[in-house]
C-alpha cells in the first residue's frame, strides 16, 4: 500500500495527498506534517519507511469539504485520492492485492463547486494570462456557473483587468512565472504555473474546438492566437484538475475591453466597492447596494459594479427598466416574491456536470425553472421595458424539464444521492415494489401469514424469522401431518423440526426473504440509475437552463435595484456622452447607512457641478477643515458615476453625467509596507500612474496627494499635478488638499474652481457642517480637531501657541519657520504659573457661572443673566 501511496504521490508534489482508506482521508510522510499543524488534527504513525515510523493523520470523508475549506484558505492545493474498486474486487486479484486508487479530483481556490466552499453571492474565477508574439490576452472561467470570457489584454492592462475580476487562482506560463510578482504587484491570490505546452496555440484551439464541438473558433469569434493560448491553458488545467471530467463550460464569450470603465486596483481598493478597506464586504459599497434575492442576483451585482459600462444604449436600458419597477412597484414586489424562492440553479448545474451533485441540485433545478415559468406568465411582453423583454423567452419552454423533474422527485429530497429516498412514489414500478418490501417486509409477511392459514386450513400456522433461517413458516408438531402430505407439501417444503414445532418454506417465501433482503440495496441501486438518468436529462439542455438562471438574475438586479431606490430615495441618472458632471444633493451611500445606523446626524447632502474651462478641464480644488467630510464628498461623486455607469439610479437629487471612460482614486500617503514601498513611494508610484494614463474622458479623484513629504516638497507636488491634470490630461476632477496656498491657482487655470467644506467656529471649537461651497478654506482647524480626538490638553495648548507663532511670523515678519521655531520658548509638561491660565484661578465670568441656579430662574431672569455675563466677558 506504501508503495501504491508513494507512487500516487510522486506524480502529485505540489499538493496534500488525500488518500482514501475506508471511511477515511488518510495523509501520510511530510503530508502529514503540514496538514496536522493546518487543521490542527492529531499527527500519529503507521508502520515504517526505511526504518523510520511514518507520520499519519486523517479526517473523515463525510467531513472532508471543511477540511478541504481550511486548507485551500491556507493555501494549499489538495489531490483526492480514492479507491476506485471494493476491497471485495481486489482481494478477487489475489488475497494480498492492493485496491486499485488513483486521484480523482485536484482541489485548488479556482476550481471549486461545492456550496460550502464558495460564496454564494461572489463570482469564483479561475483565469490564465498568455503571451503569444508580444500580444497577450486574459481567460477566465467560473466552473461553478460555467462562465466563460476571455479579451486581448496588453501587459499595461493586467493589473487593472485581475483587480476587476478578483480571481482566486491565477494561471501562468512557466515562461511568465520568474517576472509575476513584476507584472502584477498588487495581486496576492494563488498563481499556478503550466508547463510552455499547454500554452501552445496551436493544441489549444484543437482542445476547445473538441470541447464545443466545432470545427473553427471563429464561430464563436475571430480570437487571437495569445486570447485561444489563454483559453486553451484554462481548459488543460480543467482536464488536470478534474482527472479528465470537465465541467459545463459555456462558449466563451469574447469581452470588449472598450466595453467597461476602466478602474484600476488601487482605485477599486480605494473607493470600498465590492470590499471594504478591512477587507470583508461589511462596509463597501456593494453591501450598501446589495438588495437582491437571489444568489445569481447578488453575483450579476458584483459583476456589474466590477465593470461598469460606457456604453450609453446599454446603461439607458438597464436604467429604464428600473424604471419601470419603480413605477409599477406592486408588479415587481410580486416579482421579488417569486423570486426569492429561486436556488442557485447555475451552481446545481455546475455541479451536475461534474457528476458531484446531489438530489436538492435536482430539485433546484425544478424549482428555478418553475418560477422561471411563473414569471414569464405574471407579465405582458408588449408593456415591458426592452431589457424584460429580451429576457422573457428565456424564461420559457422549460415544460418537459419540469414535467420529467415534477414526475420523479420528492418535495423534500435528502442531500446525497446514496441515501435513496429521493425518486417520488409512482414513478418506477420496480422501485415502488422494493421499498414496498423494503419498508412494509413485515406487513408483506402478514399477509402471507394469513394466506398461508387459509390455504393449509390451520388458523395457529405463523410466519416467523430467525438469523439462522431468515423467514420461515411454524407450525404445531399436531398439524404437520396435514402439511407434509399432499397437497400440502407441493407448497410447503419442510426445514426443520423441533421439539414442538416443524418449520417449512415456500418458494414464495424464500424469494420474498431474498427480495426483503436485497430491497433496500436494490432500491438504492434503481435510484442511483434514476439520478444518472434524469441528470442527463437536464445536462442535455444544460445551456437553456443556464440561459433561464442568467435571466432570472437580471429580473432580481433590475427589481432589487428598484426596491433600492425607492427605499434610499436614489434617482435616475441622466447618461450621455457628453463631458457634464453634474450632481445635485449627492449623497455617499455607505457613510449614509452607517449614520443612520448609529443613530447619529442626518448625512448631507451635496451638489458638485464641474465646468469646463476654455481648455478643456474642469476640476474642483476642495480644500477645508479636517475631518469636515472632503474626502467623503470625492468618493461619493467618484461612486455616483460608477453607480450611473453600472446602469443604476443613483443617491443624489439629480444626475447628469457624460460617459466615464477611466476612474480613477487615489489618497495620499497610504503604507504599503508588506511590498516593500515606504508610504510616499506608493503614493507617488500611483499619481504617476494616473498622471500617465488619465485622459479627457476621465474622471480623477486626488485626496491629499503630497501630504507624504515636507511641506514645501508635498506643495510642489501637488501644485504641479494639478497644473498637469489641467493642462495635459484635460480630466474631470476633484482634488482634496490641505495647502491652501494651492487656492491661487484657481485664478490660473480656467477650469479649476476652489470649494471647500463649511464649518462654524465657536469657543475655540469647530462644528462641522458638512456643507461643500463654492470658495476657499483658509485653516485646516486641525488644532481643533485633534482636541476632539482626545490629545492631551497639554498637547492641544502646546500645538496652539506654535500655530499662532507660526502663522504670525510667517504672515507678519515674514520670518522663515525655522527662525521661529528656534525663538519659541521650550515645551513644559507643568508651565510656569505665569504662563499657563489655567491656574489663574476661577475668572469672574465663572463665578458668575458657578452661582447661577437655573431651575430657580425665570425666563427674563436668565436674559438678564447672559448680558450680565457677556459684560464681564473679555473677548
Ligand atoms: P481629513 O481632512 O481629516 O481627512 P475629511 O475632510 O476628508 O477629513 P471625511 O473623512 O470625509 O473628512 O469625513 C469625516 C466624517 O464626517 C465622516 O466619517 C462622516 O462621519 C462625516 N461626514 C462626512 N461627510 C458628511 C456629510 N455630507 N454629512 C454628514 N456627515 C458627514
Amino acid at each position: 500500500m506504501m508503495a501504491q501511496f508513494l507512487e500516487i504521490k510522486s506524480r502529485h508534489r505540489d499538493a496534500l495527498l488525500f488518500y482514501r482508506m475506508g471511511d477515511f482521508y488518510e495523509m501520510f510522510f511530510d503530508d502529514a506534517i503540514a496538514a496536522s499543524q493546518a487543521l490542527d488534527i492529531a499527527l500519529t504513525k503507521r508502520g515504517k519507511h526505511d526504518g523510520d515510523d511514518i507520520p499519519m493523520c486523517g479526517v473523515p470523508v463525510h467531513a472532508a469539504e471543511n477540511y478541504f475549506h481550511t486548507l485551500i484558505r491556507k493555501g494549499f492545493r489538495v489531490a483526492v485520492c480514492e479507491q476506485l474498486e471494493s476491497p471485495a474486487e481486489a482481494k478477487k486479484r489475489g488475497a494480498k492485492s492492493v485496491v486499485k486508487r488513483d486521484v480523482v479530483r485536484l482541489v485548488t481556490p479556482g476550481t471549486l463547486t461545492e456550496d460550502s466552499l464558495l460564496e454564494a453571492r461572489r463570482h469564483n474565477f479561475l483565469a490564465a494570462f498568455a503571451e503569444v508574439r508580444d500580444e497577450g490576452a486574459l481567460a477566465w472561467v467560473d466552473i461553478s456557473t460555467g462562465a466563460f470570457h476571455v479579451m486581448p489584454c496588453p501587459l499595461i492592462r493586467l493589473a487593472p483587468e485581475l483587480a476587476r475580476l478578483n480571481p482566486s487562482e491565477m494561471i501562468v506560463s512557466e515562461a511568465n512565472q520568474s517576472n509575476w510578482a513584476e507584472l502584477v504587484p498588487d495581486f496576492d491570490a494563488a498563481t499556478t504555473p503550466l508547463s510552455r505546452s499547454s500554452f501552445d496555440s496551436t493544441s489549444a484551439a484543437k482542445r476547445l474546438q473538441e470541447l464545443f464541438g466545432v470545427s473553427s473558433l471563429d464561430a464563436f469569434a475571430p480570437f487571437g492566437l495569445a486570447e485561444v493560448s489563454a483559453m486553451g491553458a484554462i481548459i488543460d488545467y480543467l482536464e488536470i484538475t478534474q482527472k479528465g471530467k470537465l465541467p459545463l463550460v459555456r462558449p466563451p464569450l469574447r469581452e470588449n475591453a472598450g466595453g467597461a470603465m476602466q478602474i484600476d486596483a488601487a482605485t477599486r481598493r480605494n473607493l470600498e466597492i465590492t470590499h471594504a478597506l478591512s477587507g470583508g464586504r461589511e462596509g463597501s459599497l456593494i453591501a450598501a447596494m446589495d438588495r437582491t434575492v437571489t444568489a445569481a442576483g447578488g453575483r450579476l451585482l458584483e459583476r456589474r459594479l466590477s465593470s461598469p459600462s460606457r456604453d450609453v444604449s446599454v446603461i439607458q436600458a438597464r436604467l429604464d427598466a428600473i424604471e419601470f419597477s419603480v413605477t409599477n412597484r406592486q408588479q415587481a414586489d410580486a416579482l421579488r416574491d417569486v423570486l426569492r424562492k429561486v436556488p442557485d440553479m447555475e451552481r446545481s448545474l455546475s455541479r451536475l456536470g461534474l457528476d458531484r451533485a446531489g438530489p436538492r441540485d435536482l430539485t433546484a433545478i425544478r424549482s428555478g425553472l418553475t418560477q422561471a415559468f411563473t414569471i414569464s406568465q405574471s407579465m405582458d411582453a408588449s408593456q415591458i421595458p426592452t431589457l424584460f423583454q429580451q429576457n422573457m423567452d428565456i424564461l420559457q419552454g422549460h415544460d418537459e424539464t419540469i414535467d420529467i423533474l415534477e414526475d420523479a422527485l420528492v418535495a423534500e429530497p435528502p442531500l446525497l444521492a446514496r441515501d435513496g429516498s429521493f425518486i417520488a412514489e409512482g414513478y418506477d414500478a420496480e422501485l415502488d415494489e422494493c421499498r414496498t418490501l423494503r419498508d412494509q417486509g413485515r406487513s408483506v409477511v402478514a399477509s402471507l401469514q394469513m394466506q398461508y392459514a387459509e390455504t393449509a386450513g390451520i388458523q395457529s400456522l405463523k410466519v416467523k424469522h430467525n438469523n439462522v433461517l431468515g423467514y420461515f413458516i411454524e407450525c404445531t408438531a399436531t398439524h404437520a401431518e396435514k402439511m407434509l402430505s399432499e397437497p400440502l407439501n407441493e407448497t410447503f417444503i419442510h426445514r426443520q423440526t423441533t421439539a414442538n414445532q416443524v418449520r417449512f418454506t415456500t418458494l414464495e417465501l424464500s424469494e420474498l426473504e431474498t427480495k426483503i433482503h436485497n430491497a433496500g440495496g436494490r432500491a438504492l441501486e434503481i435510484e442511483k440509475r434514476l439520478f444518472a438518468t434524469l441528470r442527463e436529462a437536464i445536462l442535455s439542455v444544460a445551456p437553456r437552463i443556464a440561459d433561464a438562471s442568467r435571466a432570472l438574475a437580471e429580473f432580481d438586479l433590475v427589481t432589487a435595484l428598484a426596491d433600492l431606490a425607492v427605499g434610499e430615495n436614489w434617482t435616475r441618472p441622466e447618461v450621455d456622452s457628453g463631458r457634464s458632471f453634474d450632481i445635485q444633493g449627492g449623497r455617499h451611500p455607505v457613510v449614509e447607512r452607517a449614520l443612520r445606523k448609529q443613530g447619529q446626524s442626518q448625512f448631507v447632502a451635496n451638489d458638485c457641478r464641474l465646468t469646463d474651462g476654455h481648455d478643456g478641464a474642469a476640476i474642483w480644488l476642495l480644500t477645508g477643515p479636517n475631518m469636515a467630510g472632503k474626502s467623503t464628498f470625492l468618493r461619493q461623486n467618484a461612486l455616483i458615476a460608477l453607480i450611473a455607469q453600472m446602469g443604476s439610479f443613483v443617491p443624489a437629487a439629480f444626475a447628469h453625467i457624460g460617459i466615464v471612460s477611466q476612474l480613477f482614486s487615489r489618497v495620499g500617503a497610504s503604507d504599503d509596507l508588506a511590498r516593500g514601498r515606504s508610504t510616499f513611494m506608493v503614493e507617488m508610484v500611483e499619481t504617476a500612474a494616473i498622471l500617465n494614463q488619465a485622459d479627457d474622458r476621465a474622471l480623477v479623484i486626488l485626496d491629499e496627494i503630497g501630504r507624504g513629504t515636507a511641506t514645501y516638497d508635498g506643495l510642489s507636488i501637488a501644485w504641479a499635478t494639478l497644473e498637469h491634470l489641467h493642462d495635459v490630461n484635460k480630466s474631470r476632477a476633484l482634488f482634496a488638499t490641505h495647502y491652501h496656498e494651492m487656492t491661487a491657482l484657481s485664478d490660473k487655470l480656467s477650469g479649476a474652481d476652489n470649494a471647500t467644506v463649511a464649518v462654524k467656529e465657536w469657543d475655540g471649537d469647530v462644528i462641522f457642517l458638512h456643507e461643500v461651497i463654492k470658495g476657499k478654506a483658509d485653516r485646516s482647524y486641525g488644532v481643533q480637531v485633534a482636541k476632539l480626538a482626545g490629545l492631551p490638553s497639554a498637547v492641544v495648548e502646546r500645538a496652539r501657541i506654535v500655530l499662532q507663532a507660526l502663522e504670525k511670523g510667517v504672515s507678519e515678519a515674514k520670518t522663515s519657520p525655522k527662525a521661529i521655531i528656534d525663538d519659541l520658548p521650550l515645551f513644559s509638561v507643568n508651565p510656569a504659573p505665569a504662563a499657563a491660565p489655567a491656574q489663574a484661578g476661577p475668572s469672574e465670568v465663572e463665578e458668575k457661572l458657578a452661582e447661577i441656579r437655573p431651575d430657580e430662574l425665570t425666563p427674563r431672569e436668565a436674559l438678564q443673566l447672559l448680558y450680565e455675563l457677556k459684560s464681564l466677558a473679555t473677548v
